[in-house]
């Protein structure tokens, strides 16, 4: 298994990441939605069902599937 991102390292604060998508800075990423999240975003490559998983901008680490960031991308 991965060791999950630490939201306070460098590259995923700033990037705004946080393991909860509902925590996202609202106003600093207006175009956040609580809908938005890794499990339904392009980057994640872990099962949907699974309660972390890998992405693509953080290399040998796993996002929460409820999480966020600011280079959120919808599956399409
Ligand atoms: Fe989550 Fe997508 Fe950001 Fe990766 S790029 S942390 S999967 S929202």
């Amino acid at each position: 298994t991965l060791p999950m991102v630490n939201e306070k390292d460098a590259q995923p604060m700033a990037l705004g990441y946080v393991a909860d998508t509902n925590k996202a800075d609202g106003k600093k990423f207006p175009k956040h939605a609580a809908t938005q999240k890794c499990g339904n975003c392009t980057l994640y490559t872990g099962k949907p069902d699974a309660p972390s998983g890998p992405c693509g901008i953080f290399p040998g680490k796993a996002v929460a599937s409820g999480g966020w960031c600011s280079a959120y991308t919808k599956k399409a």
